[in-house]
């Protein structure tokens, strides 16, 4: 007897592990492991949410119009090029759907976002990790990798976990020179953090050439991973694509009008923003002052370098962090198995994050 088997390849997909969120023995932890909103959600999202609960009978609508019009207004875009998706993850799934298959190449960076090559893998197609330089996306580098296979190039920008950015006129250039049938993919999903004038999250790609798409989430900023909801904006062409296979109802009622009132609250983003900002340049100076290396500064998250001298590596520090309470996220699945990755959290925990990794390098509090 012949037992039910999957399509070649799908077992050797390797299963995303999301940060961890307990500690055995611990009451209180202090979750810094997923880049979460250290502010949480809008108020005005959560009363939106709530609102919903009346009419949980009700299908929600099928092309998330009043969701994917909340967007375009506060982005100034226009709406038949925006589709929602459950977490930009889902996005990101479609693009591959869509335009990669067996015998293809999706291109990512070395320390990238791990979906990427997953959600290439899961189409059939073979994923092409791409190194880094000084932990930052190589443009030399990834045209190097180019083939006749090539179908999608990932860039997270800034990317998850390095912190690292490119400049919109590198990533202009990296589009320029890339063939015109190669789909290129920013994924700004920390996009709402960025101040610097030399970026931006690539909307006027996404509108001006035919072939590039930008995804957003309401997962970092916004405060609603738990909710699961992204989006992608490009060509009219490639969202039409993408919703030939997008689910029907892929966004819950009750998602949608979160997801809406959220976008439209300007002040929650930010404050949030500024509080980001704020712990930001302070742990980069006090880590910094440890003696730990940090080389992005993008996003709601730090990657420290430990050297190891003394005992003091990554798995020691992640050790005991946690016999405080803390977790942050080990990135050794990234290639990075010196590093440890912190999201940036709320006023007291930041200051129980900083205080203990003061003593797990040995520094004495007066
Ligand atoms: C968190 C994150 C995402 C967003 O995932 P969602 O599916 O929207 O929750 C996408 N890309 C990067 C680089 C991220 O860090």
């Amino acid at each position: 007897m012949t037992l039910p088997q999957p399509r070649p390849g799908v077992m050797s997909i390797p299963l995303y592990e999301g940060g961890k969120s307990r500690i055995q023995g611990v009451n209180r932890v202090i979750k810094l492991s997923s880049n979460e909103a250290a502010l949480g959600p809008s108020p005005k999202a959560v009363a939106a949410y709530a609102e919903r609960q009346t009419t949980l009978h009700r299908y929600p609508l099928g092309d998330s119009g009043e969701l994917r019009a909340a967007i375009a207004e506060v982005h100034g875009l226009d709406p038949a090029r925006i589709i929602c998706g459950a977490g930009s993850d889902e996005v990101l799934s479609l693009l591959c759907r869509a335009y990669a298959g067996p015998g293809d190449e999706v291109i990512h960076t070395a320390h990238g976002f791990l979906m990427y090559a997953i959600y290439a893998l899961s189409v059939g197609a073979t994923p092409v990790a791409v190194a880094e330089r000084n932990l930052t996306a190589d443009v030399s580098a990834i045209l190097a990798a180019v083939t006749p296979r090539t179908k999608i190039v990932f860039l997270a920008n800034p990317n998850n976990p390095t912190g690292t950015y490119l400049p919109k006129q590198i990533v202009a250039g990296l589009r320029a020179a890339l063939r015109e049938d190669i789909v290129l993919i920013l994924d700004a999903a920390y996009a709402e953090f960025m101040d610097t004038p030399d970026y931006d999250d690539g909307t006027a790609l996404a509108t001006n050439t035919p072939n590039t798409v930008i995804t957003r989430t309401f997962s970092k900023i916004y405060g609603l991973g738990g909710l699961r909801l992204g989006w992608g904006y490009g060509p009219k062409a490639i969202i039409d694509t993408m919703e030939r296979l997008r689910s029907p109802f892929n966004i819950s009622s009750a998602a949608q009008a979160a997801g809406a009132a959220a976008v439209r609250d300007r002040a929650h983003i930010a404050k949030a923003k500024s509080h980001n900002a704020k712990w930001m340049k302070v742990a980069l100076q006090r880590l910094r002052g440890l003696g730990l290396e940090i080389e992005g500064e993008s996003g709601n998250f730090v990657l420290a370098k430990f050297d190891g001298k003394d005992g003091k590596t990554a798995a020691a520090a992640d050790e005991f962090l946690q016999s405080r309470g803390l977790i942050a996220r080990r990135v050794e699945n990234y290639g990075l198995p010196h590093h440890l990755r912190i999201s940036i959290g709320a006023d007291d925990e930041m200051e129980i994050l900083l205080n203990a990794l003061d003593d797990f390098m040995g520094v004495r509090h007066g």
